[in-house]
């Protein structure tokens, strides 16, 4: 290591790799800076037996870097090449509609497409059908994809692999031909993957990059003179040293990127002008992972690529809008490991009885130790017959990465209620896949238990924005506040990309360090030696052959999971009632016999989805008797809706609405509309009771007047039988029934509690 370079680059993923290649190429004199160890063939970790020996990064510093960051899991590599050594081999261009939200001007897919082309052609990218023959999961999931309906949507995305005869690649490194061995997550034991130590690494060291690898770097620090001070923790020497350049590009990857950052900004104080944007805009790209255990076929998920097919979800506008589920695989050496989520093997529902899980996660947000040997080596089923389904889409983009600041430590506030209609349509095609296979269907344990999503896809934290304010980043990675200072990784990234993100990140690193070269050089036309090669060889990106009906793709036919119950309401309208007294219009009624009374049947949409809409919104079917306007046995409700919760004016915290809008035909051929509302608030006298059970009703003409006017109530009976009629349905998990049980009741009983108990305690306004 050197005390001074004339440009300093932090960590070797796909953002530092682009770095560091092109500013060699461009003979700038550059350092490297990375955490983790080079990873020959060898090298990589085997074996269950010591399950944390040069697994875990937080253990001997070892090749996954695992952090249960509180609200989210995020799991990404350590070592020279990033997560090229350990990711699934994906390299897909995002669908056009990613950049149209939170992205700075200058980037599309058009203004994108040359460096997508540049990186296609580093990485040597195609399809797993370039090989000799496609594994049995694929043909599977090509088969599922037809019977589900989405042949259309179907396809095999490129892969940064090599299937051409073993030999050397274009950038003078050897390579083995891939053997299909399925070890691709766990390091490629063949050098068969087009990792990033094979291609712009090779290159970058080949131009005279000085490597460190062992080293990370712990903080940043501008220097008066111009550039900056990088502070390295040297690993393999165990010593603590310093390195300076004008030039600094940090590509640590999104989580680490943000945390160095904060913690340069709140606890060294040394970058005490980077803006409050840091830390927002994380996204964990919609990452959701299943399985289908006891598959009809042998999946044989250790057979071929982690990853060589995909099928697309595109609802255009409607949400979620677009998301990808891909076929995974694992290798024999955690096939184990895998069958543990067998239902069968138990271990999921002994987990949830006696609060296993949740008792690990706190230990692990907590940095406790974890026992080596907890997990065990006995399977269940047959690990043939397991299929895995990763998915990905866009999330909302909505997390924070937090500073935790006496530890210094990092968290992730991660909102998942509001990304729960991705996360539940995911789970429902993956069930349809699941079924089409013959199997059935399991979830990521964290999730299903504790709803703490997995992210392998983390993004955003220090995202780019057009001017300071909307990002820690101008739209070429330059902090800013802090010139000469770049980030060039998954961190500048404003939103998901739905689509697998590293293509995206690399094309971005080198659309961004071309500009940073011909600034640093003062040479406007400066660009990548390989990009008129790149540019004679376009790549073709098969996500675009994809045919998207105009209505959007099919919803999934497994049913979503969706709370109903039954009301009966019965009481008088008065016709012609011109004042609005509905207590006066209802006793009118009584006297003139025109009673009222309905019974409906509420379902919730997705129940996930009814409890984060503000208006609580679900359909109401059933029917409606009003004496003299409907038949005798009443007349069906069409298209009625309900709303729960509705609140108030503005400001008036403790009133809410409960609105009923019913369109029925009358016994004339008439249309008409029931409109009722309950009015939640306390009238005095703590009547809780009278507010929930008392519906003020108008029935008007269709597009017309209001005709009736009256009350109509829940009496006590109809109320207990209402209770009985509680059901969840779409899902035949216990657990899933009861914890959707208990969220809907909190919705409700909380909400009476701030109406009707919050306004009478102390501090209240
Ligand atoms: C199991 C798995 C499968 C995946 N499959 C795919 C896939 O098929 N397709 C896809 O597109 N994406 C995939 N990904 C995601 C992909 O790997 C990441 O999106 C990508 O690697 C992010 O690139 P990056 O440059 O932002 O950071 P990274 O690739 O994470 O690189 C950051 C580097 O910085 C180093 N570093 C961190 N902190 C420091 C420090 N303080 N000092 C020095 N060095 C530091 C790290 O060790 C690492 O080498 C997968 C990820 C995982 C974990
Ligand atoms: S299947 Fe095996 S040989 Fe092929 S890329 Fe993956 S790990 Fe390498």
């Amino acid at each position: 290591m050197k005390d001074h370079y004339e440009a300093i680059v932090i960590g070797t993923g796909f953002g530092g790799a682009v770095a560091a290649c092109r500013l060699a190429q461009a003979g700038i004199k550059v350092g490297v800076f990375e955490r983790g160890r080079r990873y020959p063939p060898a090298a990589f970790p085997r074996g269950l037996k010591d399950a944390l020996g040069g697994w875990v990064w937080q253990v001997g510093r070892g090749l996954f870097d695992i952090r249960i960051l509180s609200e989210m899991t995020a799991i990404a590599a350590a070592g020279y090449g990033g997560g090229s050594l350990v990711y699934a081999n994906v390299q897909m261009r995002p669908p056009r509609e990613v950049f149209a939200s939170g992205w700075p001007p200058g980037y599309s897919l058009e203004e994108l497409a040359d460096y997508y082309d540049l990186v296609a052609y580093m990485l040597e990218v195609k399809p797993i059908s370039a090989a000799p023959g496609p594994p049995p999961k694929t043909v599977l999931m090509k088969q599922a994809a037809a019977r589900c309906g989405r042949a259309q949507q179907f396809f095999y995305p490129n892969l940064a692999i090599n299937f051409g005869p073993a030999g050397e690649n274009r950038f003078g490194a050897h390579q083995e031909s891939c053997n299909f061995c399925g070890e691709c997550i766990i390091g490629c034991p063949n050098a068969a993957k087009n990792t990033l130590d094979l291609n712009y690494l090779k290159v970058a060291e080949d131009r005279g990059a000085d490597i460190n690898t062992d080293c990370e770097v712990i903080r940043i620090e501008p220097l008066d003179s111009g550039g900056y001070t990088v502070t390295v923790r040297d690993h393999e020497h165990d010593m603590e040293t310093a390195s300076a350049a004008r030039y600094v590009f940090l590509c640590a990857g999104s989580i680490n990127s943000t945390q160095l950052l904060l913690r340069c900004r709140d606890h060294y104080k040394s970058l005490p002008k980077l803006n409050a944007m840091l830390g927002h805009r994380y996204s964990g790209n919609g990452d959701f992972l299943s399985f289908a255990f006891d598959t009809a076929s042998a999946f044989e998920p250790g057979n071929g690529p982690t990853i060589t097919s995909a099928v697309v979800y595109d609802r255009h506008n409607q949400q979620p809008a677009w998301f990808v589920l891909e076929e995974g695989g694992f290798p024999k050496e955690l096939a184990a490991l895998v069958q543990l989520l067998h239902p069968r093997a138990g271990l999921l529902e002994e987990a949830d009885r006696i609060g296993l899980l949740k008792q690990a996660h706190e230990a692990l947000t907590h940095r406790a130790a974890v026992a080596p040997g907890a997990v065990g080596e006995r399977g269940f089923g047959d690990a043939d017959r397991t299929a895995v389904f990763l998915e990905m889409g866009r999330d909302r983009a909505n997390g924070v990465i937090r500073l935790n600041a006496p530890a210094s430590d990092i968290f992730i506030d991660w909102d998942v209620a509001s990304n729960l209609p991705l996360y539940d349509t995911e789970t429902e095609l993956s069930a349809d896949f699941a079924k089409s296979l013959g199997g059935h269907l399991a979830l990521n344990p964290l999730w299903k238990t504790l709803r703490v999503p997995v992210s392998v896809h983390n993004l955003g934290g220090c995202p780019m924005g057009a001017v300071e304010g909307e990002g820690v980043v101008d739209p070429f990675g330059e902090v800013f506040e802090y010139p000469g200072l770049y980030v060039l990784d998954g961190s500048i990234l404003p939103a998901a990309t739905g689509a697998n993100p590293s293509h995206t990140i690399a094309a971005v690193a080198e659309r961004n360090v071309e500009a940073a070269i011909r600034k640093i050089r003062n040479e406007a036309k400066w660009r990548a030696p390989e990009m008129d090669a790149a540019l004679q060889h376009r790549a073709h990106e098969p996500l675009f052959d994809v045919v998207v009906p105009a209505g959007g793709t099919a919803l999934p036919s497994t049913p979503p999971v969706v709370l109903s119950f039954t009301e009966t309401l019965n009481g008088f309208v008065s016709f012609g009632a011109a004042a609005v007294d509905y207590a006066a219009a209802a006793r009118e009624g009584r006297k003139a016999g025109t009673s009222a009374s309905m019974t409906l049947t509420i379902t919730t949409p997705t129940l996930d989805s009814f409890l984060i809409d503000k208006r609580h919104a679900a359909s109401a079917k059933g029917t409606v008797k009003v004496a003299g306007l409907t038949p005798a046995e009443g007349a069906a409700v069409r298209n009625g809706v309900f709303n729960l919760f509705v609140a108030g004016r503005e400001g008036d915290f403790y009133r809410r609405r409960m609105l009923y809008h019913l369109p029925f035909r009358g016994a004339d051929g008439a249309d008409y509309v029931l409109d009722g509302f309950k009015d939640i608030r306390d009238h005095g006298g703590f009547d809780v009771w009278s507010a929930t059970t008392t519906l003020y009703t108008s029935v008007r003409a269709a597009g017309g007047g209001v005709v009736a006017r009256g009350i109509i109530r829940i009496g006590l009976a109809d109320f207990v039988k209402q209770l009985t009629t509680f059901r969840i349905s779409g899902t035949r998990s216990l657990w899933v029934k009861t914890s959707g049980m208990v969220r809907f009741f909190r919705l409700f009983l909380g909400t009476l509690f701030d109406v009707f108990i919050r306004p009478a305690m102390p501090g209240a306004v």
